[in-house]
């Protein structure tokens, strides 16, 4: 699986250079705000932080605009960022597609998807929504004192994490999004071209004396014919291994988008249910199943089980060595207390070590690379 742990990070890679092309303006004003307030702090001030009427008024003009400031356009660059990565994916399962005999070259990419086609817009909507809760926590605040100075910069200093989250979740939509397509366009493929083979190659000036043709039998070096049938390809959900306790049961989960079957919106290792579907209302179709999700599809031929299956065997050890990242200590043991009531195909050892963490209450640090968060951002 090194070729798809290659395609996450440059997908990884893509999602936060995304975010951060995004937001770059906005980030920018809003450290200038920051400056300003702190500015404005450290001239009125007086020894004990408190600032005078006369001043607040002069702050709040200043931050009123300062806030207004922060809508920049972040639609274009979330359009663009949309693209860049669609055409990751592209590159990437083009890749894969070739490996499981498929000609990606003449696949057209229908990308009808609301989420994506709207892209541009949900970021300038996360953005004024931002925006306006700064505005009215610094509504609520009467900028007396340094410290509410402080803390309404705190505000505006959040409104840039959340248009990031939102592209990066956008872009993982567009990547899974984008592989999905892929396979449901192949389905319509006729069989890959058989390359052409130099097996007679002439001679200079043109004429091949006959006995100098190779034997008839089977040459050594002819390419293996592609199947004259294209493979059935069928995609698979694939979590990381501290994905949150809904991902690690999707994990292993085979759809086949030609039959216009989603993924199970009810799986869920959690004691509290499955979340609801992100965006609300939209079927499961691919990852992300949450806003921070970090899921991907991965192109699998339908007779392969072995995937899946290692698949689900690497989630069921992860709930019961407690490593998802996103749930409670509590919900984790409870869901491996389930699991191991239930059983699993795990080695006994795993069943050991599970039984003897649910009985003192915690889950053994993992060591090596597990130990490691892939993705320590926020998710
Ligand atoms: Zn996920």
């Amino acid at each position: 699986m090194t070729q798809w742990d290659l395609a996450d990070r440059q997908a990884l890679q893509l999602e936060l250079s995304c975010a951060a092309t995004v937001t770059r303006s906005l980030r920018r004003a809003a450290a200038a705000l920051t400056a300003m307030l702190l500015a404005l702090g450290a001239r009125y001030a007086d020894e004990q932080g408190q600032i005078p009427p006369q001043r607040q008024a002069e702050i709040r003009g200043a931050l009123d605009a300062a806030l207004a400031g922060l809508a920049v356009d972040v639609a274009a660059e979330t359009t663009r960022a949309v693209a860049a990565a669609t055409a990751l994916a592209v590159r990437q399962e083009t890749r894969a597609l070739r490996a499981l005999g498929v000609d990606a070259k003449s696949l057209r990419l229908r990308i009808a998807d609301p989420v994506l086609t709207q892209a541009g817009q949900s970021s300038a909507r996360v953005l004024a929504a931002a925006i306006g809760d700064a505005q009215r926590f610094a509504a609520s605040v009467p900028l007396a004192t340094v410290a509410q100075l402080e803390a309404v910069a705190a505000k505006a200093a959040g409104v840039a994490p959340r248009v990031e989250a939102n592209v990066r979740f956008l872009t993982n939509r567009a990547i899974n999004e984008t592989t999905r397509q892929l396979v449901r366009e192949a389905a319509t493929l006729a069989p890959p071209p058989i390359p052409p083979t130099e097996r007679f190659p002439l001679e200079p000036g043109g004429f091949n004396p006959p006995q100098q043709l190779p034997p008839a039998s089977p040459p050594p070096l002819e390419p293996a014919r592609p199947p004259l049938v294209p493979p059935t390809l069928v995609l698979v959900w694939v979590a990381e291994r501290d994905a949150c306790l809904t991902c690690l049961a999707l994990s292993g989960h085979v759809s086949d988008p030609n039959r216009g079957i989603g993924f199970d919106e009810d799986a869920t290792f959690s004691p509290h249910g499955a979340p609801p579907v992100w965006p609300p209302g939209m079927p499961l179709l691919a990852p992300p199943r949450h806003p921070r999700c970090r899921c991907r599809l991965r192109i699998i031929t339908a007779d392969n089980t072995l995937v899946p299956e290692t698949l689900r065997l690497n989630a069921q050890r992860s709930v019961l060595r407690g490593l998802s990242g996103h749930d409670s200590n509590r919900s984790r043991m409870t869901a491996a207390r389930r699991l191991l009531a239930h059983g699993t195909g795990l080695p006994g050892a795993v069943h050991e070590r599970a039984t003897r963490d649910l009985a003192r209450g915690r889950f053994t640090k993992p060591r090596g690379p597990l130990a490691k968060r892939r993705y320590p951002q926020s998710r």
